[in-house]
């Protein structure tokens, strides 16, 4: 069974960091798929999401009200750094980024990952 996502009422990470990735992600590139209006290019191979560039980031695809209820724009079409943040405990691992990005916005830690014992039949 798949553990429930705490992302959905959360958003924490997408008002914490700049957002970046390789640039050839956004979808004026070959095979890109992250909308290159929604982007801002920082360097001659990263690109990042509009809004994350700044001393209070918060991406410009978040939808919604941080620790109550949000959703991704762009769901389907962000970048492999969005992909690739997992929240903390998912698939049994820890992020201190997550836990520190919920700490920034007065949202309570995650429960820490438990080291699964596996059970053997007597
Ligand atoms: S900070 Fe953690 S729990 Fe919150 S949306 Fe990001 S990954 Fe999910
Ligand atoms: S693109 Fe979506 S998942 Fe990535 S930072 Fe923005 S709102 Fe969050």
């Amino acid at each position: 069974m798949s553990q429930p996502s705490p992302c959905l009422n959360c958003g924490a990470c997408c008002a914490t960091f700049r957002v970046s990735f390789y640039w050839g992600e956004t979808d004026d590139s070959p095979g890109g798929l992250v909308p290159q209006h929604l982007t801002e290019q920082i360097s001659p191979f990263l690109s990042c999401m509009q809004g994350t560039n700044q001393p209070i980031p918060r991406c410009t695809a978040l939808m919604g009200q941080v620790g109550e209820g949000v959703r991704c724009n762009i769901y389907e079409k962000r970048s492999t750094s969005c992909r690739e943040f997992a929240w903390h405990g998912e698939n049994g691992l820890g992020n201190e980024d997550c836990q520190r990005a919920r700490a920034r916005h007065g949202l309570p830690p995650l429960p820490d990952v438990l080291e699964r014992i596996p059970i053997v039949a007597a």
